[in-house]
């Protein structure tokens, strides 16, 4: 599903963010990005949303190569793929249910059919019954589980997280990774970008560790 072959991403002030990663995720599988704050995770994860493009190698996601994708494709290609980051994003002049609403207004469903995923999408996160609050009424675990709903609405075939327990307690961390864990048993390929080891170490999944852009370790 994500395919790096000998990819390098060089910063215009010259900065090598990634050196030579290549790896292969297959579809239905769920892995963690891991290594020091400035390893390269962000990067990396950009590279797979098309929010910066490689300087070398080839990024292949969803059987596209992206270096081939015209302008017309992106749009597509964003479609495949649902977004956390750790801090949300969450527009604070509208509902909790608005909030979740959005891309498939971008994309253009009917009221009838949005609502009806965005209800699916907040049960599966266990926020069906807050629909009509503010985000800002919300815990934090709650506005991450509110993030979570959205990146998944459109049912994307690869789910991407950025640090997605960057603010929470260990227990809710947690109980963020197995909400990840329950989309990816039901075949959504997960690629979680996190440096707390001691949290992602406990969940036995594949581990992708980066140290200075290098991939050093597949375990
Ligand atoms: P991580 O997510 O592991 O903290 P990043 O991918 O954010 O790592 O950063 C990797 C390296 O690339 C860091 O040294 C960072 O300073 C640098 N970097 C990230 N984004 C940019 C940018 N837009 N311009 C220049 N350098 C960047
Ligand atoms: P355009 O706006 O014409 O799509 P970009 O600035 O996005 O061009 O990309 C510049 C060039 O970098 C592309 O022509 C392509 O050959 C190369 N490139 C971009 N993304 C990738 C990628 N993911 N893998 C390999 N090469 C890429």
């Amino acid at each position: 599903m994500i395919q790096f072959e000998h990819v390098s991403k060089r910063y215009d002030q010259g900065h090598d963010a990634l050196k030579d990663v290549s790896f292969t995720l297959n579809a239905g599988e769920m892995a963690f990005l891991t290594g020091h704050s400035g390893a390269g995770k962000s990067t990396l994860l950009k590279l797979i949303m098309l929010m910066e493009r490689p300087s070398s190698g080839q990024v292949t996601v969803a059987e596209q190569d992206l270096g081939r994708l015209s302008r017309s494709g992106i749009p597509y290609l964003r479609r495949s793929i649902g977004v956390v980051f750790q801090n949300h994003q969450l527009l604070s002049d509208r509902t909790v249910f608005d909030n979740v609403a959005l891309p498939l207004h971008i994309s253009g469903y009917s009221p009838e059919d949005a609502a009806r995923r965005v209800r699916a999408a907040l049960d599966k996160v266990g926020l069906l019954a807050k629909e009509k609050m503010n985000p800002l009424a919300l815990s934090s675990g709650e506005q991450q589980r509110v993030g979570i709903a959205r990146a998944i609405v459109h049912k994307p075939k690869v789910l991407l997280a950025d640090e997605p327990t960057g603010n929470l307690d260990p227990q809710l961390s947690q109980e963020i990774m197995r909400l990840f864990e329950q989309f990816n048993r039901v075949g959504t390929t997960v690629l979680v970008a996190s440096h707390d080891v001691s949290l992602i170490s406990k969940m036995r999944h594949r581990m992708l560790v980066l140290k200075e852009g290098r991939l050093i370790g597949d375990e």
